[in-house]
């Protein structure tokens, strides 16, 4: 019987990987230009270190992460998010010093255990950036221009950016006991995780997604009429440079995001067309993460762009080509096949696509072959060609053919395809 694949994770298919490529390369093109430097960490993780990091009381680490004891007795886990593990490199590695400026990204995939639905897996894929040790409001703004940026050089449109501010350690605590205040007595009609979030971390009532909630929840106080002065004045110079690159955003009081981490911005991107999962990316601000993961005292701030999402929201007339050859190769004959091969080398070794039908068929099975394969080009070598060092030529889409020496073929080639390349 023949073995699926474990639900919630899919096979990324020729047809589809190139839409992936496109994005990957895309992202490290403009993440590049805004000085950031790539970085790759293990995929298992110390299960501490989101316990700790993205925080105890959060869904991802109470329900979603793929946990484990090893064969040698250790919490291991799948990383269900980016974050806590470029801090750790951060700090593991001293980075602050390695580097003129600790701008990060990373790509790769990411393991919680959800309920999978168009656009939500089990194993999905992150675009990843992280900035260490910059408080200034003009980095907030710089990586939400960032993240504005990628989206558009994606060609992604009909995008709307949320953003909020969730205040500091100062001025957090209030914000929670008004929360708290505020619900009175309808903490009693909430959900029963919404009850839990009440006495352990009341922020995160605003992720609960059970509808009966909601109207509970929409009024609710916000956090940006609990801002102490410090993070009032960062929130408008976030707002002010937004305006200044002509960035549309909404506030929205909503947005506290499911981590434990954030402190001051947090903001989503969200796309009105990949269905109900929506955001194509959040992030915010971190200044106490990379101190409680056992760090110097710096502040962070990243966001993380879900791959799976982003391919969803591409446009679809993007025409993204898949590998194909610039030439096949057709042989008639045991002689003329073996002289193929010799062919096939010394295209390739020019640097050029090459392909060949391996198992000698017919003349007409190899052409369609090369037209499967979309070359532009066949070489045609036969008994006849061979015995005068010659080559016939066939242009597919012209159906027009030729004779050349078989000591010009490779620069023919390269002549004809030069200019596509
Ligand atoms: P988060 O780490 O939860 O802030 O998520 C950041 C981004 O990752 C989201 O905006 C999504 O694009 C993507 N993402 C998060 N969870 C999933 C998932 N289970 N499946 C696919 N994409 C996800």
């Amino acid at each position: 019987m023949m073995i699926p694949s474990v639900r919630g994770t899919r096979d990324i298919l020729p047809g589809e990987v190139e839409r992936w490529a496109f994005v990957e390369a895309t992202a490290r093109r403009v993440f590049e230009q805004y000085g950031y430097f790539e970085i790759r960490t293990p995929i298992i993780e110390r299960e501490e270190l989101f316990s700790k990091g993205t925080g105890e009381t959060t869904d991802i680490v109470q329900k979603e992460m793929y946990a484990f004891t090893d064969k040698g007795g250790e919490r291991i886990t799948l990383r269900p998010e980016a974050t806590p593990s470029m801090v750790r490199a951060f700090v593991e590695h001293a980075l602050e010093q390695a580097m003129a400026v600790p701008k990060l990204y990373a790509i790769g995939p990411m393991f919680r255990y959800e309920r999978p639905q168009k656009g939500r897996y089990r194993q999905f894929h992150q675009l990843d950036v992280e900035v260490f040790g910059i408080a200034d409001a003009s980095v907030d703004a710089e990586v939400i221009d960032l993240a504005w940026s990628l989206v558009s050089a994606l060609g992604i449109s009909g995008v709307d950016l949320a953003i909020n501010s969730v205040g500091c350690a100062a001025c957090r605590p209030a914000f929670s006991a008004a929360l708290v205040a505020a619900l009175g007595d309808d903490v009693g009609k909430l959900c029963a995780d919404c009850q839990r979030r009440a006495v352990t971390n009341p922020l995160r009532i605003f992720d609960c997604k059970v509808p009966g909630d909601q109207a509970v929840i929409d009024a609710l106080p916000h956090s940006v009429d609990y801002l102490c002065g410090e993070c009032r004045q960062h929130f408008d110079a976030v707002r002010a440079s937004l305006d200044l690159y002509r960035i549309p955003y909404t506030v929205s009081h909503r947005l506290v995001r499911g981590l434990d981490y954030y402190t001051r911005t947090t903001f989503e991107i969200l796309s009105g067309q990949i269905g109900a999962q929506n955001a194509i990316l959040g992030g915010g601000r971190y200044d106490g993460l990379v101190k409680q993961l056992g760090g110097p005292d710096r502040v962070g701030i990243g966001f993380a762009a879900g791959i799976e999402r982003l391919v969803l929201a591409l446009p679809e007339e993007l025409a993204v080509s898949a590998p194909r050859p610039d030439v096949f190769v057709a042989a008639l004959g045991e002689a003329a096949r073996f002289s193929s091969f010799e062919l096939l080398r010394d295209l390739r070794r020019a640097g050029l696509n090459a392909q060949i039908e391996y198992e000698g068929r017919s003349l007409k099975s190899q052409m369609k072959r090369a037209d499967r394969l979309k070359a532009p080009l066949v070489f045609v070598l036969g008994e006849d060609e061979l015995a005068r060092g010659e080559i016939g030529v066939k242009h597919m889409a012209t159906s027009t053919q030729e004779s050349i020496p078989r000591a010009e073929a490779v620069a023919y080639v390269l002549r004809t395809v030069g200019g596509k390349r």
